[in-house]
């Protein structure tokens, strides 16, 4: 049994799919593991560090053709899955709801893919929830970007020279991002407001010491079985907009999050809201790669219009490369121990997890999106 981890090829991406530790880890339980030169030096890891563990070196084109699972941080490019073999598993951020079209590789070639954003979010799941690492990355590091761009500073100062008010930050979404940046920005001394749809989001943003803004949607339902939110009626989505243009415009940072898994992200940060804000305010746009949640998002740049400067960073856990790659390394840990036992392949394919993750097996029982992209019936 081969496990394989190849250098992520995407432009700006630093994390690696499994760290040492990770690696060592599985060789104790019987699995060879083979790491492309390289794989970790981005993230903090040479390769040495994999070596001294038990993993072993080996060159892309031979790692890709012997893995019998291939563990990856982005989706790998179609001539990388042709190099794949038959039956081989992939495992990673594959894109299944936003560009399942792209998975077409995977189902020629045969292969079973898992798709951690798909992983169940169940109790019995919690150490697998890639998404969750990453978000939780991504609301730290927008607090901390958004810093380096404010030409004010977070706490309150009282000095010989006067009194500094502390910054005020508003963020929109309080799921796993807008939490992290919510208490990345109360540490740093500002004062915080959020709004979610989900009224229990209340709870937490509160617990955080941040407060808690509420609008009316007439009683209606905001999230699903799953946790998530629920896409809203025009009308619903323009009285949460009304309420964030008040606060927007006395916040010196807007941090947005919102997002609904397989949709366009809401848009919830007008234009008119953004010429309300003081020259100099920051907008972070966490839902960039999505569409955003500010029609003057960028994805991937950064814009000032009327002296507010817009960010719309698309892979701010690429910039943490080393706790990034730790994180989602020991969940694929985690989920691979649904798939290896004492060195050999064991997969229960009823297991709730794994039947959530498959976006293809073995070529069939595609997932419903994947199915739809294709053009084939739904196994
Ligand atoms: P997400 O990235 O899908 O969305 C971010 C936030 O945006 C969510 O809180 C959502 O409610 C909010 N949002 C969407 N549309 C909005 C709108 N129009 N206006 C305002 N806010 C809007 O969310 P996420 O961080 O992945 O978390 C989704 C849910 O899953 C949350 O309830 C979270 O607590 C839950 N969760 C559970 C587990 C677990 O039990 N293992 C793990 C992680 C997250």
């Amino acid at each position: 049994m081969r496990i394989a981890v190849p250098m992520e090829k995407q432009s700006g991406e630093n994390r690696v799919a499994l760290v040492p530790e990770s690696v060592k880890k599985l060789a104790g339980s019987g699995v060879e593991v083979c790491i492309e030169p390289g794989a970790g030096s981005r993230a903090g890891f040479p390769d040495s560090d994999y070596t001294a563990v038990g993993g072993k070196l080996m060159d892309r084109g031979a790692l890709l053709q012997g893995a019998d699972i291939l563990c990856v941080v982005n989706r790998p490019e179609a001539d990388d899955y042709k190099r794949l073999q038959a039956n081989a598993i992939v495992i990673g951020f594959l894109k299944p709801l936003d560009d399942p079209a792209g998975l077409e590789p995977a189902v020629k070639g045969k292969l079973t893919a898992f798709a951690v954003e798909l992983v169940p979010r169940i109790t019995r799941a919690q150490s697998m929830d890639a998404l969750s690492s990453m978000a939780t990355i991504s609301g730290y590091k927008a607090v901390i970007i958004a810093a380096e761009h404010l030409p004010k500073m977070f706490p309150l100062l009282m000095t010989a020279a006067g009194t500094v008010p502390p910054a005020k930050v508003l963020v929109l979404g309080a799921g796993v991002a807008g939490l992290m940046a919510i208490a990345t920005a109360r540490r740093l001394g500002a004062v915080v407001e959020s709004y979610d749809v989900r009224a229990a989001a209340g709870q937490d943003v509160k617990s955080l010491g941040a407060k808690f803004l509420e609008v009316d949607l007439g009683g209606i339902e905001t999230q699903d079985a799953g946790g998530y939110a629920k896409e809203l009626s025009e009308e619903a989505l323009q009285r949460g907009r009304d309420m964030v243009a008040k606060h927007a415009a006395l916040s010196d940072l807007v941090i947005t999050t919102a997002q609904i898994p397989g949709r366009r992200a809401p848009l919830m940060l007008t234009e008119a809201a953004i010429a309300s804000m003081r020259p100099g305010s920051v907008v972070v746009d966490l839902a960039a790669g999505t569409g955003g949640n500010c029609p003057l998002t960028k994805p991937g740049e950064t814009v000032v219009q009327n002296g507010v400067t817009i960010m719309g960073p698309l892979n701010l856990p690429a910039t943490v490369s080393l706790n990034a790659s730790q994180l989602y390394s020991r969940n694929l840990v985690s989920f691979l121990s649904l798939i290896v036992s004492n060195g050999a392949l064991k997969m229960d394919m009823a297991d709730e997890i794994l039947k959530g993750a498959c976006v293809t097996y073995q070529g069939g029982s595609l997932h419903p999106k994947l199915a739809a992209a294709l053009g084939q019936p739904v196994a």
